[in-house]
């Protein structure tokens, strides 16, 4: 299955960057239908075409014959013998087109490309010989070990032995809501297709969960605003500390003078991360520093990162990968151990990981010019350097077991091979990284590090196939027929129907609140006769989020798990967005009878469980499966999408389905990203052949987490793949993103 996905990928990619806009232009002239022929290579393909509809149109349906994308197409009328363009008139042009792919014609240039290939062995040896003159070089222009670089390392040295102290451990764990994270920690798992996860597996989850929640509790201080009025301050230099200041290791104290009334602000740089749980506040140095030490508290091995060039971060090693992961607190960002020397663009020299067993050159990690980041290591020969950390570890380790020396020594050489063959590796090397997002743009600007393009992103246009897990969305929307069926037969008004299902939100809201493990809720008496009477319909739903209700002894109505805790944690937030959903359409109902129990007051045969592909997304936050998960504040976002995307939804076990339905949500925020035109379209034949389901054009969400249910008109087509093509969104002026809510599918019942 997933070759197929692939196979088609460099076709595709295409569309990520260079669909151009396409302009339905509504011809001025009346709608003509014509037959035309198109040959390509040795086969002729029928098109019947409404000329009203332009070239780009007219090209889309052609790429679905073809799989030739729109912009390689060179489409040229055989009796005139030229070139079509936007201006062509469709109406007059002969029959008989002839299409050229673009691509097709430049194979010649693959040629060249064959030799760049070449030139990137040639670029390597290059790089090798640089890095043997850069050693050369450095043998002569460095000092053999005068100290300095073993003077630098010392107070962090220290520092991290803060981290091991059980009070401030503990002082740590204090502050963080952990069952929340856990909570979160599961729900992703869970999202990914694993609900029965390894404790590593967990351990991993939980850990990106603290660094989100790290990242949105710590604030970045460039100048604090001031003590007495809150208000912008600037720069008076430093200030002798205070005792009470220098308690918590802030020898340095700068000082801030405000711009709207007298009173002077301090800002002293306390090195105890224990102070620091309490400022929650600072720049790269406090953030890594407080960072580390939650990773300890929760038991991670870690490491203060110290990047010499001015920058701390933190490297944990997890299990589940076997390795060190790189985490930038500051930035929320894991893993991308080249944000620095390609997104930030750092001129990187060291970097020396420090932990409490310790000290480490893990410089090779976060390069991939090893022989430009040579030329400018000159503190020290790199003999000498090893020599340093060598000794430095050695006495760190002082008075381990010889157990856990060996097993810290087959660590550090196993990580010395991941450095060395990492290093030459061209992988993600390409892919886009984003500048510096920490601190404001001027102070990023003075640092020449907020790289090439504000706008780029973590995530290249290559994304994997993700599992969709949504199969609780569809049971939590089939679940609404048995209640929204009872209340039309015992003729509810609207707005008894309305105050009902506001009860029943208020009984989610109490559940979603309490601690997900033994979350529970009872029924107060004043909705007791309400519960009862509305049970049996209720029970669907509550099946749903796998919970079950009873009624105990005192006749009051207890509600509690019955099953797996994360399902619920998965669910609720969907019932709670359907209820809201259904609460909306009914208010806009005009006359509640059973006719209004169809979309979009109820929306029964959503397809799920399937698989998704996009051409873009945005990790974490704007992952591709986000537009199916039934959630709001969720949503799918492409980062270079604006003009033209596409993803597309994989039915489970290849059965087929007859679309009848969709619905689209706009997303939480920048309208401007909104879809604007878009065109529907299935497969039934491995994705050979793209069949026209729907098109839409000018569409305008009026406001955020807008549903909008589009029918589809042409019946009878089978399909087991969708694909969505978005083509424009609603402000291409001022954004490269797409984004959006959700989609929903709906299939004719069987
Ligand atoms: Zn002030």
């Amino acid at each position: 299955m997933l070759g197929d996905w692939e196979k088609e990928r460099p076709l595709l990619y295409f569309w990520g960057f260079a669909v151009a806009e396409i302009i339905i232009r509504v011809a001025k002239q009346k709608m003509v239908t014509r037959s035309f022929q198109v040959h390509h290579n040795d086969s002729t393909y029928g098109v019947d075409y409404d000329t009203t509809d332009g070239l780009e149109v007219f090209k889309i349906q052609i790429f679905s014959l073809t799989s030739i994308p729109p912009d390689e197409q060179k489409l040229i009328g055989v009796d005139e013998n030229r070139v079509l363009s936007d201006d062509s008139d469709l109406v007059a042009i002969s029959e008989k087109l002839r299409l050229v792919s673009i691509n097709e014609e430049q194979q010649e240039k693959s040629t060249a490309e064959n030799d760049e290939l070449l030139k990137s062995d040639e670029e390597l040896a290059r790089m090798l010989q640089a890095e043997e003159e850069a050693l050369l070089f450095q043998q002569y222009a460095a000092p053999e070990d005068n100290g300095k670089f073993e003077a630098r390392l010392a107070p962090y040295v220290r520092q991290v032995l803060m981290y091991e102290d059980p009070q401030r451990q503990e002082a740590a764990r204090k502050t963080v809501p952990i069952e929340e994270l856990e909570e979160k920690a599961l729900v992703s798992l869970a999202k990914e297709g694993n609900s029965t996860p390894s404790k590593n597996e967990q351990d991993h989850a939980f850990l990106l969960q603290l660094l989100f929640w790290f990242k949105q509790s710590f604030r970045w201080v460039n100048a604090p605003p001031c003590d007495g009025c809150g208000k912008e301050t600037i720069s008076h230099g430093m200030a002798v500390a205070l005792p009470s200041e220098i308690q918590y290791g802030a020898s340095r104290v700068e000082i801030y003078g405000c711009n709207s009334c007298p009173i002077v602000s301090r800002f002293p740089r306390y090195d105890d991360p224990l102070k620091l749980l309490e400022t929650r506040r600072g720049r790269c140095g406090e953030w890594a520093n407080c960072f580390t030490l939650y990773c300890r508290a929760f038991g991670y091995e870690s490491r203060l990162i110290l990047d010499f060039t001015d920058h701390v971060w933190t490297e944990c090693f997890l299990q589940s990968l076997g390795r060190w992961m790189h985490l930038d607190p500051c930035e929320g960002v894991c893993d991308k151990p080249l944000l620095y020397e390609s997104g930030w663009n750092k001129k990187l020299n060291y970097v020396i990981g420090i932990a409490k067993d310790g000290v480490c050159d893990v410089t090779k990690r976060y390069t991939r010019k090893w022989h430009e980041v040579i030329s400018r290591r000159n503190i020290i020969t790199e003999p000498a350097l090893s020599a340093v950390l060598a000794n430095v570890t050695k006495d760190c380790r002082r008075g381990f077991t010889s157990q856990l020396l060996s097993v810290l020594e087959d660590r550090d050489e196993k990580e010395r091979q991941e450095l060395e063959s990492s290093l030459h590796s061209t992988d993600n090397a390409s892919t886009s990284l984003p500048g510096r997002r920490s601190g404001d743009k001027e102070w990023r600007q003075s640092r020449l590090e907020c790289g090439s393009d504000e706008s780029c992103s973590l995530s290249g246009s290559s994304c994997p196939v993700r599992a969709c897990v949504d199969k609780h969305v569809t049971e939590i929307h089939n679940a609404f027929l048995p209640i929204l069926s009872q209340f039309v037969k015992e003729e509810f008004p609207k707005s008894r129907a309305v105050e009902v299902l506001e009860t029943l939100k208020g009984i989610l809201v109490d559940l979603k609140k309490s601690p997900f493990k033994t979350r529970r809720a009872t029924i107060d008496s004043i909705n007791q006769s309400l519960v009862h009477q509305l049970l049996p319909s209720f029970t669907e739903l509550l099946n749903a989020l796998s919970m079950s209700g009873k009624a105990d002894a005192d006749g009051r109505f207890d509600i509690s798990l019955a099953g797996n805790a994360v399902k619920t944690s998965l669910a609720l937030p969907v019932a709670l967005d359907a209820l809201d959903d259904t609460i909306n359409n009914l208010n806009n109902c005009d006359n509640f009878i059973e006719d209004s129990l169809c979309l979009p007051l109820l929306k029964l045969n959503r397809i799920h469980s399937g698989s998704v592909l996009a051409n873009g997304e945005e990790i974490p936050f704007g992952i591709a499966t986000s537009a199916f998960d039934g959630l709001r504040t969720s949503k799918w976002e492409e980062p270079n999408g604006a003009r033209g995307c596409w993803i597309k939804y994989k039915v489970s076990d290849n059965l087929m389905h007859e679309l009848v339905a969709y619905e689209i949500m706009s997303a939480n925020d920048a309208p401007e990203r909104d879809p604007k035109d878009w065109v529907v379209e299935g497969s039934n034949d491995g994705e050979s052949n793209w069949h026209l389901l729907d098109k839409q054009t000018s569409q305008i969400f009026d406001s955020r987490f807008q549903r909008k249910t589009f029918k589809i008109s042409c019946q009878g087509f089978l399909s087991n793949v969708f694909r969505f093509r978005f083509l424009t969104v609603r402000d291409v002026q001022s954004t490269s993103r797409l984004q959006l809510g959700s989609i929903d599918l709906y299939s004719r019942s069987s």
